[in-house]
């Protein structure tokens, strides 16, 4: 059995470091908002190249904090990507927003910042684009459109940690940026956790409120907050992760490109590169015609898969109050109708990657075979 994924193997290449941490905390007498945050805060900071961090509780949380600190609220609407999951989603309508979708490009799957402006509106108060798989979006260009309508912007950094595009850090361009230490991302916890980075002093002092009931120094409020918190536990074995990201994100870069060379010439889309930049692979997700023939296969020869993600989010049954239609957003509902996301970690080795190239061959055979 090969699984999809299990953070087990590169624990067990840190594990005394891990062990340490665990009993530094427990030991410390202090469990919230304690050195160990104040410590990773600063060294995420400095790992991506921007001036403030404030730790949350979730990547979740990151955003709705983010939009919280840009003013977002009732009777906004904020343009995002309905192939990213229901989290961008579930945070902007958490400060009762209202998401408006721009369509992605077809080869990347990113958002298109030449689409941006048909889902702009007079109502419109932010931009809210995700570094999708680990790969980077076009941020020069989304700045333009939103410098071009004074609009405020956040980058969804959760699945992209070191991603970087003309040499430029995901996370240190736009105003804000969020992040998420789910357990299965780049830099993953052992529990929940989310940070959001900023160059704005402002914007770090507020956030700071808005995480902890907006309390200042005492228990008096000072705007209405919050308790979303990251903890010195998490932040404690964050600290220890965060050391091996840069060989975590190699090790994750030479199995996609494992699985390019593998895959090559074979009937499925395989992910588009682009140039100048430097992704991650928090997924290696590949695009097929007959996704349940695959999908099939794999369970038989019992191959972990993912499908990230399903549906498209404003067809989602959840989100059906949000008037979403089928046709509305055509390459963006024919992308969740083909991806598969195959197994990809640090602790995947090259013969498991190797096998999963065989089956999946085995299924989708030769171009014009
Ligand atoms: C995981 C994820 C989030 C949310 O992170 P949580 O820590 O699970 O709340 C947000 N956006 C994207 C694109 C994600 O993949």
């Amino acid at each position: 059995m090969i699984r999809f994924f299990d953070y087990r193997p590169a624990l067990a290449t840190m594990r005394d470091e891990i062990d340490r941490a665990v009993r530094r905390v427990l030991d410390s007498g202090q469990l919230i908002l304690g050195d160990e945050v104040r410590a990773f805060e600063q060294e995420f900071a400095g790992f991506v190249g921007a001036a403030h961090a404030v730790g949350v509780a979730s990547g979740t949380d990151a955003i709705v904090l983010s939009l919280r600190a840009l003013g977002v609220g009732p009777g906004d609407e904020v343009v995002t990507v309905a192939n990213a999951g229901v989290p961008p989603i579930a945070a902007i309508r958490a400060v009762g927003a209202l998401p408006c979708f721009a369509e992605i490009d077809d080869e990347t799957m990113l958002i298109d910042p030449s689409r941006i402006e048909d889902a702009i509106t007079p109502r419109t108060r932010a931009l809210l684009p995700v570094h999708l798989y680990g790969q980077p979006a076009d941020v020069a260009a989304i700045r333009s459109v939103a410098d071009a309508h004074g609009l405020g912007w956040i980058e969804d950094c959760a699945q992209a940690h070191g991603a970087t595009r003309g040499g430029v850090s995901v996370g240190s361009v736009a105003p804000l940026a969020s992040f998420s230490f789910y357990p299965t991302k780049n830099l993953g916890a052992f529990g929940d956790g989310g940070m959001i980075l900023t160059g704005s002093a402002e914007h770090a002092e507020r956030l700071r409120e808005l995480r902890n009931y907006g309390f200042r120094a005492g228990l008096v409020s000072y705007r209405e907050g919050m308790n979303s918190r990251l903890d010195e536990l998490q932040a404690a074995l964050l600290r220890v992760r965060l050391v091996h990201l840069p060989a975590a994100n190699r090790r994750r870069v030479e199995i996609a490109k494992r699985y390019q060379a593998g895959l090559a010439g074979s009937r499925m889309r395989l992910p588009a590169i682009v140039t100048n930049t430097e992704p991650v692979f928090h997924l290696f997700v590949v695009r097929v015609s007959d996704r349940p023939a695959v999908i099939e296969r794999l369970r038989k020869e019992r191959v972990g898969y993912g499908v990230h993600y399903p549906e498209a989010v404003h067809l989602m049954e959840g989100y059906r109050t949000l008037g979403g239609v089928p046709g509305q957003l055509p390459i963006t509902e024919q992308a969740c109708r083909e991806v598969v996301s195959l197994p990809l970690y640090p602790g995947l080795e090259d013969a498991d990657v190797d096998r999963v190239i065989d089956v999946i061959r085995s299924v989708v055979g030769d171009e014009g075979g």
